[in-house]
């Protein structure tokens, strides 16, 4: 018995299994080129979701830095820590996308 991965939900499952019981997709029915297409598609929507997330994270960064900038809080008060915060998140999150997003296209 060896544990595959269902080419539609990309949850693991048992080879032994005709049908998958997370999404209950047919997995005896599809022929290796449906297998592969389907991977594909996950690939890429997997994909576009990472960007999408490195977007998000840099507007995050963005707009903390020009409110840090322009607006100019106090050191230290709640729109102050708010920011920083933001700034900080934004840039993890940001790297740790990028990171996912290069090590997705090596596999490949
Ligand atoms: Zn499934």
């Amino acid at each position: 018995m060896a544990i595959i991965r269902c080419p539609k939900c990309a949850k693991s499952i048992s080879d032994k299994y005709k049908q998958c019981p997370h999404c209950e997709s047919n997995i005896s029915e599809l022929n290796d080129e449906q297998v592969q297409q389907l991977q594909r598609e996950q690939q890429i929507k997997k994909k576009q979701m990472f960007i999408n997330h490195s977007f998000l994270a840099l507007i995050l960064f963005l707009g903390g830095f020009f409110c840090l900038y322009f607006l100019q809080p106090q050191k230290e008060t709640l729109e102050w820590y708010a920011y920083t915060i933001a700034i900080g998140v934004g840039c993890i999150w940001y790297l740790i996308n990028r990171i996912i997003l290069v090590t997705l296209k090596k596999k490949r």
